[in-house]
């Protein structure tokens, strides 16, 4: 069975062609899929009867299946559990702001990364997504708050440059003009860094922010909190960035979550200025969310002040992020895969 939802317009347009149909079906049915999100071929009613059964006997729509949905008291964040046909779940978020809704997606069930402050990647990665998996987080969101989402961040569980191909796609398409028509410059990519993918991503033209969780200036650290820094060192990493810059002429964002005693020292700000030097950027400070099964702790009082002051003091640009969803366990790091049986549920 074809998953039809992942053809892009190009291809769906291939597809029809080789089934002897016109051109327009393509336009037609990329729009019941990516705009309408229909879940079923009978509601593609501008088609014919025949061309409906034809459709349905050969080709499948990826679903994702709400099995729960919890809302922040804080925040109005909202984060869901979806099902896939093969009874995988996974977790993404809604984040409400004042400049437009976001919507945060998992791009694999599980990761294999192993960061050590990360609840996402504690039972390892179970598969990749399929763009269509990715898609369909965004448009039942969007169906089910009722709400327009003008931002796609990939920060949910998984990392993306780990699923190349199908996250790719995925970019390709939500900003599809036939389709969800997000912006590029809407859609944000985070990695902890995976430098041959990195670089491949700057040979292609896509307009996203590339993120890249950093976490410790000195290589020594890293290692610690990282085991994917000892495949891609520091020496390697951050010259990739700089050629990313060179290349696309985006600037970087780094994403540094705070813990206590761990990386939030003044010399740490210091290391990470020297580090960063002459590197067009922006720096995320995040605070540490705790998960039940490590002892690492956020930053306490004034540090995560006194630490951005110090790099805002080498002229580095420097934002402390206002974490979303915490009481929902929806914040970053926080997500988790699960199974349901579709079978017995
Ligand atoms: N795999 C990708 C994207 C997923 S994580 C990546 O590593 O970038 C999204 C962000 O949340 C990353 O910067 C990640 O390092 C960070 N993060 C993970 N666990 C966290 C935690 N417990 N508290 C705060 N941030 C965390």
């Amino acid at each position: 069975m074809i998953d039809i939802k992942s053809y892009d317009y190009e291809e769906l347009k291939a597809y029809f062609a080789a089934l002897g149909e016109p051109a327009f079906r393509a336009t037609q049915v990329y729009d019941w899929l990516h705009c309408k999100h229909a879940t079923d071929f009978g509601q593609m009613t501008n088609l014919s009867k025949s061309l409906r059964e034809k459709l349905a006997a050969d080709c499948t729509i990826a679903k994702a299946e709400p099995v729960q949905i919890l809302s922040s008291a804080l925040d109005g964040t909202k984060k869901f559990l979806f099902r896939f046909a093969d009874g995988n779940v996974i977790e993404s978020v809604f984040l409400p702001y004042k400049h437009g809704n976001s919507v945060c997606i998992s791009t694999q069930v599980g990761c294999r990364m192993g960061c050590r402050f990360c609840a996402s990647t504690l039972d390892g990665m179970t598969r990749n997504l399929t763009a269509a998996e990715m898609l369909e987080e965004v448009y039942r969101i969007s169906a089910l708050t009722g709400e327009r989402i003008s931002n796609v961040v990939l920060m949910g569980a998984g990392e993306p440059l780990d699923n190349f191909d199908e996250v790719t796609r995925f970019l390709r398409m939500i900003s599809d003009e036939h389709g969800a028509h997000i912006s590029q410059r809407n859609l944000t990519l985070s990695t902890c860094g995976l430098v041959p993918e990195i670089r491949r991503l700057s040979e292609s033209d896509y307009q996203i922010t590339l993120a890249i969780s950093l976490h410790a200036p000195t290589q020594e650290k890293r290692e610690t909190l990282m085991p994917i820094a000892r495949r891609y060192p520091l020496t390697e990493l951050i010259p990739a960035c700089r050629d990313y810059f060179a290349k696309t002429g985006r600037r970087l964002t780094f994403e540094y979550s705070l813990i206590d005693g761990v990386n939030d020292t003044d010399e740490d700000a210091e290391n990470l200025c020297r580090l960063l030097k002459n590197l067009p950027c922006h720096v995320n400070l995040i605070a540490l969310n705790p998960i039940k099964e490590r002892n690492f702790c956020e930053s306490g009082g004034l540090r995560p002040i006194k630490f951005k002051n110090l790099l805002e003091k080498n002229r580095i640009n420097v934002t402390i992020r206002r974490e979303m969803g915490r009481d929902i366990n929806g914040a970053c790091g926080q997500l988790r895969k699960s199974y349901v049986d579709s079978e017995s549920s």
